[in-house]
């Protein structure tokens, strides 16, 4: 597996979020009818993402609302302060001992549940490339401003013109070293976001282009244009397709174990673990998919704890993890071949073993048998193949 520095989020939501005029503060407040509070759409914009590695979520110690939310895997932490700053310092000395050295930190405003993950994307690759390349300490989604800028004066009236060249709108995610970040905000506590920290420290801050659609929601007309961009959004999911394929060798003295159960056969099929065909090339269709590595990566066959590993057990655990990340399976499409024995019999065993090991509708996986006729290492009696498509969907 590729190095990579472990990467954490922090969403500060400790706020009262005064301007939005409600009973309650904004980030607890649904975004559409009957739909779920804005902080619980902006935490899932962040864990559904595949290099975040945890979300924080830092509430005030006495907030009534957090526990009562479906954050997903997102650990809530009433280290709130009376500041953001505050809150993002707490929040970062209270987890900083359980990351290694390396962890990259990033700050999201609770108030940007419209983060895509192509900017999340966009901001992580160029923090990578800057530390690589010494060029700067962290960088900030910021959009370049685009309307005539005049600074008013009391009264309402323009004041002075202020040029736009070179202007940006600095949103979240900000992105740095965990524990750089946390010594810049000890240092200059009074700071309103944590570009200025870094900078307040000598530290040079990159700015990344990010969609408009990373807007802050603070006003109630905000949250107009939020409903009406999520009601849009709703009705177009996220379709991703994988691809898996695996072969095993046919020997004497082996059973024969396919799409997690035993089939009577004079030959089985060789491998480190069960060397169940069909489940590794599911679980490598369903990390295809999710765009999550392979197989071999999560259960290196070089482990002598996946020797003779029960497949089940590693298909299960590799969805789990998929589906950490809000993914669903829509189907799954296998073929196996093999010249013998007999597959047909065995299909409505072998499918519903993988609904239940999916925990999904056996209507969603189909499995079908084909002879080699006689060609190739199947036709041959010399090993067994397998390739599966699987197709994810995410909200
Ligand atoms: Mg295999």
């Amino acid at each position: 597996m590729t190095e990579r520095a472990p990467l954490i989020a922090v969403v500060p939501a400790a706020g009262v979020g005064s301007r939005m005029k409600a009973d309650r503060p904004k980030q607890y407040l649904p975004l559409t009818e009957g739909g779920e509070p804005m902080l619980v759409l902006t935490v899932r914009a962040l864990f559904s993402h595949p290099l975040v590695d945890r979300v924080y979520v830092a509430v005030s110690p006495e907030d009534p609302y957090a526990d009562a939310l479906d954050l997903g895997d997102a650990v809530v932490l009433r280290t709130g302060g009376a500041t953001r700053a505050d809150t993002v310092l707490n929040t970062l000395r209270a987890v900083e001992n359980d990351w290694p050295e390396t962890t990259l930190a990033m700050v999201h405003d609770a108030a940007r549940p419209l983060l895509s993950h192509e900017d999340l994307d966009s901001l992580v690759a160029t923090v990578d490339r800057v530390l690589r390349e010494g060029t700067a300490e962290g960088a900030v989604l910021a959009m370049p401003v685009a309307d005539t800028v005049k600074r008013a004066d009391e009264h309402g009236l323009i004041a002075e013109d202020v040029s736009r060249d070179r202007l940006w709108r600095i949103a979240t995610p900000q992105l740095f070293a965990l524990r750089q970040l946390a010594r810049a905000i000890a240092d200059t506590p009074d700071v309103t976001d944590e570009s200025s920290a870094i900078r307040a420290q000598g530290g040079r801050v990159a700015l990344v282009p990010c969609a408009p659609l990373t807007f802050k929601i603070t006003e109630p007309a905000d949250r107009a244009l939020a409903r009406q961009l999520l009601q849009r959004k709703d009705t177009t999911m996220d379709l991703r397709v994988g691809l898996g394929y695996d072969s095993h060798r046919l020997v004497e003295g082996r059973p024969l174990i396919m799409g997690g159960i035993r089939i009577e056969h004079t030959l089985g099929l060789d491998g480190h673990s069960d060397a169940d065909v069909l489940l590794h090339a599911i679980t490598d269709a369903l990390l295809g998919a999710a765009n999550m590595g392979n197989i071999g990566l999560l259960f290196p066959d070089t482990a002598a704890e996946f020797k003779d590993a029960d497949s089940a057990v590693l298909l299960r655990e590799a969805w789990s993890r998929i589906a950490a990340k809000g993914w669903q399976i829509n189907n799954l499409d296998c073929v196996i071949v093999a010249e013998r024995p007999k597959l047909n019999p065995h299909l409505p065993a072998m499918t519903a073993r993988i609904a239940e090991i999916l925990g999904i509708d056996v209507d969603r996986v189909s499995v079908k048998p084909k002879t080699n006729e006689k060609l190739g290492f199947e036709g041959e009696q010399k090993g067994i193949s397998a390739r599966v498509v699987a197709l994810l969907t995410r909200d």
